[in-house]
């Protein structure tokens, strides 16, 4: 018995971007694949075993538990964890061997202690430098002493990263900016070294800024959205064609369900709560067990057209919890009862929706619709 409401891997899909990624990026520079939140809400232990065979360095990961759950998963590469944790959590760091970012005295004092108790020689941690994004990360003029004093409570510097704030944006302030936060980092990266110290795998572009700048490649780059098939906000397919660059990717996840009930409304009836709308004619209304719930945002009604047999039609009403009402029209011989409903996929899902459309509706980003599908949500991989 499963439920119709499912996310549909296309793992081919996957793998394509995952290639066009490699060959994307310069030869010598290495490959972390970011697949916190589950891959994006794709599977992580399926995106990293996809990293791993097309040769990516590492995998990153914003939780312990994300380590831990690909390392009993089978994953044998580097694996990045993005986020700060705490100290009941570090000892699972040396046993499943997960490679933190760390900064401040206090941070590193706790994990060199850590090492030690675990029996953990020359661990390798990446010291994260704050250039500007104001979240994790010594500044710039620290990097030198933070990265002695890493070697003083028995830790190896393995590598050091800095995130961009503004880097997927063409704004010209903003290009202005991350320049600023690259030369930041250079120079942190200088004083480590000036203190006699290798600094390791150095890394700062994400999706966006290895696209749209090869230089911020430096030693490896750190790919998450465009893994799953969809470009940086501004950094787009059009744009980098339009400065001479080929980067072709496909969305990898559809969301599907099927019309459960089709149901004949009188003009004047209303549909859901609050009574939005209200049927301006006779009309047929199919209703989809899919909700908010499930990670249908609320607020992507009015405006979300669902798919149902290549044709969209309008979701009427409020997005309940479990279930959401479309106007298909008055007898419709296009659709029928069971039919599946895409609300958003690849082409080959039959979807005429992507993430990227919804989240313009919900006046979000494709990230947090693809990471609002929730657990109910089942996820079958094709
Ligand atoms: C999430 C994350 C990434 C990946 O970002 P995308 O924009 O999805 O490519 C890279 N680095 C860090 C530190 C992150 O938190």
């Amino acid at each position: 018995m499963e439920r119709c409401t499912k996310a549909v891997i296309y793992k081919d899909n996957l793998e394509y971007n995952l290639n066009q990624i490699r060959k994307y990026v310069k030869k010598d520079v290495k490959l972390c694949v970011a697949v916190k939140a589950d891959g994006y809400g794709h599977n992580a232990v399926l995106t990293a075993q996809i990293a791993e065979k097309v040769g990516a360095e590492f995998v990153a990961v914003a939780t312990v538990e994300e380590g831990v759950e690909l390392r009993e998963g089978g994953i044998k590469c580097g694996i990045l964890l993005l986020s700060l944790c705490t100290p009941e959590e570090m000892a699972a760091l040396f046993e499943y061997q997960i490679t933190p970012l760390v900064f401040t005295e206090e941070y590193i004092r706790l994990i060199g202690t850590a090492a030690k108790q675990a029996g953990a020689v020359d661990f390798k941690v990446h010291l994260a430098v704050d250039t500007g994004m104001g979240r994790i990360g010594c500044y710039p003029e620290e990097a030198g002493e933070q990265a002695k004093f890493i070697e003083k409570c028995g830790l190896k510097l393995g590598g050091m990263c800095t995130h961009f704030a503004v880097s997927d944006s063409l704004a010209e302030e903003h290009i202005e900016f991350t320049r600023g936060q690259f030369d930041a980092f250079k120079q942190a990266v200088a004083n480590v070294k000036a203190c006699g110290i290798e600094p390791g795998i150095c890394s700062c572009g994400a999706s966006a800024a290895l696209l749209n700048d090869e230089d911020m490649q430096f030693d490896m780059v750190r790919p998450g959205i465009i893994t799953y098939g969809y470009y940086p906000d501004e950094i787009t397919k059009e744009y980098l064609k339009s400065t001479g660059r080929d980067f072709d990717i496909k969305p990898v996840l559809a969301l599907e369900t099927k019309v459960v009930a089709i149901r004949h409304f009188p003009a004047g009836k209303s549909v859901s709560y609050g009574r939005t709308w209200v049927a301006p004619e006779d009309t047929d209304i199919a209703v989809l067990p899919i909700g908010y719930a499930d990670g249908l945002l609320r607020r992507f009604s009015p405006g979300l057209e669902v798919t149902i047999n290549g044709k969209n039609y309008p979701v009427r009403g409020r997005i309940c919890m479990d279930q959401c009402m479309v106007e298909i029209g008055k007898n419709n011989p296009d659709v029928k009862l069971w039919d599946t409903a895409v609300i958003f996929g690849p082409k080959e899902s039959g979807a005429l929706n992507t993430a990227e459309d919804l989240a313009k509706l919900g006046n979000t980003i494709s990230y947090e619709v693809l990471t609002a599908l929730s657990k109910r949500v089942r996820r079958e991989i094709l």
